[in-house]
Parts: structure tokens; C-alpha cells; sequence
């Protein structure tokens, strides 16, 4: 089922999880351990991030080194269709533009329709590793709205060979990244709020934001949204913090702040079991207030920490 048809049926607020592939050379039994915990709570659905390759420099025998190309987390479809299969519970697999040409998107869009999954969240991705900007494959989408015209064409049974007659059209339900506070490389607000309407105008259903930790900021947005004429549901983002160390990693990695209240609880714990406990009660005071306002849905990063996210959920 699409996760818009989730939402328009909905009595009331929906949970949903995020979850990553696991790494290369594990077991798909260590990712059902860390979704076990969480599907007494019957989530929606649950999202499943993609990994694109990187380039790493190994070293040879004589001491010199090779440029390798290694996928540390491969297999974002078929997890999704495991997990489909084995709790069934829709599923949403990342699609990314980086490190694609279109003809492997559409293969990996064909594949996806065959396994009977009708939702993607289509996304940019960020730049490679060795690389300072994103750069697209060559012939591959430079960005997130280009991606989201390849699926509703597909949707619409427009395939890259046109001459091909009678076509099947696909029905993905379509999602999309959206930035409370800013995407880090839109020159202001503004301009990335236009950028977001257009994906929504060339046909995305809903949006996902990116993690916050104030809420204000994602009433802020969801108001900016509005007043430009973005209509569709906007499903925010959450993540527990549980170490010190992540009070400058999320800021870095993800370019959002942490509000002074939390950062300040954080700097005075002494163990990191401590900053798990901070991080949960912040969770749950962020997702009480979001549901008593009426969010579509509680999406969570679950990260590496299904128990935190359990824990939050079952006292919402
Ligand atoms: P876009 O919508 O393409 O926007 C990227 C930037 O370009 C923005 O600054 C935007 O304002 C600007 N822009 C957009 N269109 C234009 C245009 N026509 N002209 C000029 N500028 C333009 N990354 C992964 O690799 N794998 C994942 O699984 C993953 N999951 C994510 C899930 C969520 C909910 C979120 C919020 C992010 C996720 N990301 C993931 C990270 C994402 O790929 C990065 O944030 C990436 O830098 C931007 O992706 P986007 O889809 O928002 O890009």
C-alpha cells in the first residue's frame, strides 16, 4: 500500500521507521534483530536508506597503493521486499541519483514494481567521498526532481526506449526530502522552499524531513510550506541522541543545530548512558508535542538504536 493511502486513511498520528542495510559481510539476521523491537508498535511503513559506492585506496603488496570501489551496505531492494515478506508491513527503499545512469534507474525501478513495492523516496545523495560537490554519473540526474520525473513517467508508462508500445505503468507513491532548517548548500530559505515546490508541483506526494531537534522549526516550515502553496503532507524526521560525541557529529554530518536546552543537558552527563537517558526524554517531549499537533506521522531514524526508539514510542 502507498504511504499517501497510509496517511489519508489514518485515524490519527502514523509511526514509521528508518533503517539502514546492513553492512556488507553481515547477516540480513542482525537488521530483523534491530526491527524486532519495533514492529509491536505496527509502523506504516518502514524506510530502508541507500548507500551509494565509494572509491578507497588500498595497499598492495609492494606498498603502493590501488583506487578500489567498495559498497559497504549493498541491497536496499531486496531488504525492502525481505522485509515486506517476513513482517508484512510496507516498505520504502531509497532511490538516489548518485552514482546512477538512467537506464540502471530504471532497471532498479522495474525491479522494485516486480517485488511488489509501490513507494520510493527519491533523493539526490551527497557527494561521493573523493568528491567536493555532488557530481552526476555522466547521463545520470543532477538532481532529486530529475530522478522524480523518470518515476512518473514510468508511472505514467513512459519508458527510455519510446518506441516501445502498450507499456505497463508502474504506481510508485513518491517521496521527498525537505530541509526545516535550510539544505546546506541552497544559497537561503527561499530559494530552497522553490526548489522543494517544484518537486512537489512535478508530482511528490509527501515529504520527509530532515532530522531537528526543535520542533518550532518544523512548525516554521511546515507554515513557510503553506504559504507557498505546498499542499501535501510533511512527515518530520526524528533521531534520539545517545553520545556526547554526536553534540558536534549531527551538526557536521547533517547541518542542523542542536538547541542550547539539549546541548547543555548533554555537556553536563558523565556517561554516555547518561546522554542515552537525556536523548530519550528530548525524543519523547519533541513526539508528544508533534502528535498533540496533529503530524501525519512520528518517522524514525532508528539508527543503531531500535531500544531508545521503542522505549520513546511506547510512552508517547
Ligand atoms: P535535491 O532536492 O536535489 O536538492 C539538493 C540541493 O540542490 C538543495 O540545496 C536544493 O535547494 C538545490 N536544488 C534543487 N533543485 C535545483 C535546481 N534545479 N537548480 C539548482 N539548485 C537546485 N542520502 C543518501 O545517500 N541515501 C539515503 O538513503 C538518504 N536518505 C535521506 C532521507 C531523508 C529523509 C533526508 C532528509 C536525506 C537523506 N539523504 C540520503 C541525504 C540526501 O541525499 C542529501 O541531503 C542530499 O544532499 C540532498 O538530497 P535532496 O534529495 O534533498 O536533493
Amino acid at each position: 500500500m502507498k504511504v499517501i493511502d497510509h496517511i489519508n486513511q489514518a485515524k490519527g498520528t502514523l509511526l514509521s521507521f528508518e533503517v539502514l542495510p546492513p553492512l556488507k559481510g553481515k547477516g540480513i539476521g542482525a537488521l530483523y534483530k534491530h526491527l524486532d523491537p519495533l514492529m509491536e508498535f505496527k509502523p506504516a511503513f518502514i524506510n530502508v536508506t541507500y548507500h551509494r559506492s565509494e572509491h578507497v585506496f588500498k595497499k598492495r603488496a609492494d606498498g603502493t597503493f590501488e583506487k578500489v570501489v567498495v559498497r559497504k551496505r549493498p541491497g536496499t531492494e531486496s531488504i525492502c521486499a525481505a522485509i515486506m515478506n517476513k513482517y508484512n508491513v510496507d516498505t520504502v527503499p531509497h532511490l538516489i541519483c548518485g552514482g546512477f545512469g538512467v537506464n540502471e534507474t530504471e532497471d532498479a525501478l522495474i525491479n522494485l514494481h516486480y517485488l511488489g513495492i509501490d513507494n520510493v523516496l527519491v533523493l539526490r545523495g551527497d557527494a561521493a567521498k573523493n568528491e567536493t560537490t555532488f557530481e552526476p554519473e555522466p547521463g545520470g540526474h543532477k538532481y532529486a526532481i530529475d530522478l522524480l520525473k523518470q518515476v512518473v513517467n514510468l508511472n505514467s508508462g513512459i519508458y527510455l526506449e519510446e518506441e516501445l508500445k502498450d507499456t505497463h505503468k508502474t504506481k510508485f507513491c513518491i517521496g521527498v526530502a525537505g530541509y526545516p532548517e535550510k539544505h546546506f548548500e541552497a544559497p537561503n530559505m527561499e530559494t530552497d522552499l522553490m526548489h522543494l515546490k517544484n518537486k512537489v508541483d512535478a508530482g511528490a506526494d509527501y515529504i520527509i524531513t530532515q532530522m531537528f531537534f526543535d520542533n518550532a522549526k518544523y512548525y516554521a516550515f511546515v507554515d513557510a510550506c503553506r504559504a507557498i502553496g505546498i499542499t501535501v503532507p510533511i512527515i518530520p524526521g526524528l533521531k534520539p541522541v545517545y553520545t556526547k560525541k554526536q553534540l558536534t557529529v549531527l551538526p557536521k554530518t547533517f547541518h542542523i543545530d542542536l538547541p542550547t536546552d539539549l546541548s547543555n543537558e548533554i555537556l553536563r552527563c558523565k556517561t554516555d548512558e547518561d546522554v542515552e537517558q537525556v536523548g530519550a526524554e528530548w525524543l519523547l517531549m519533541q513526539s508528544r508535542d508533534l502528535k498533540k499537533n496533529g503530524v501525519p506521522v512520528l518517522h524514525y531514524y532508528t539508527l543503531g538504536r531500535p531500544q531508545v526508539v521503542a522505549n520513546v514510542v511506547k510512552d508517547i
